[in-house]
């Protein structure tokens, strides 16, 4: 058997190359082991741990993709909208758990801190674009101070 580096797809030794991925080279199962790849059909056996959160799916989904571009299998499931979450933690709102395998942890708990630091930065400029924008069209008009 031989696997696709790119999607962890299983494919006879005949096969020369990936159906999904035009990219996807296909090496033998100790190669994908030797590289950390995971394999199609073995990811859901595979121990995921939590290694990060998220408060909405949009970030949900910035580390799905951050993870998945390096190579990192990882899967993000929505929690917490359950009503006793909400009497316990008085947080109805849902969040979303990020897993990696436990042999990934180091290394998504690095990217994922990283990410989090880049979006904060993001919206902190939001933020401030939009105060800006804000004083400027409450000084339009406006009296001078005295
Ligand atoms: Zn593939």
């Amino acid at each position: 058997m031989k696997y696709c580096v790119e999607c962890g797809s299983e494919y006879q030794d005949s096969v020369k190359a990936c159906a999904d991925c035009p990219e996807g080279q296909l090496v033998d199962k100790e190669t994908m082991r030797q590289q950390g790849l995971p394999i199609a059909h073995e990811k859901d056996t595979r121990e995921f741990i939590q290694v990060g959160t998220a408060e909405n799916p949009l970030t949900a989904e910035d580390y799905v993709r951050l993870l998945e571009a390096e190579r990192v299998p990882v899967i993000a499931r929505p929690r917490g909208s359950g009503s006793v979450d909400a009497l316990t933690t008085g947080n109805a709102l849902p969040w979303w758990e990020i897993l990696v395998p436990a042999e990934h942890r180091a290394r998504a708990i690095e990217l994922l801190a990283r990410e989090k630091d880049n979006l904060e930065a993001t919206e902190a400029e939001a933020i401030r674009a939009a105060e800006e924008e804000e004083r400027e069209s409450e000084g339009f008009g406006a009296p001078p101070p005295a």
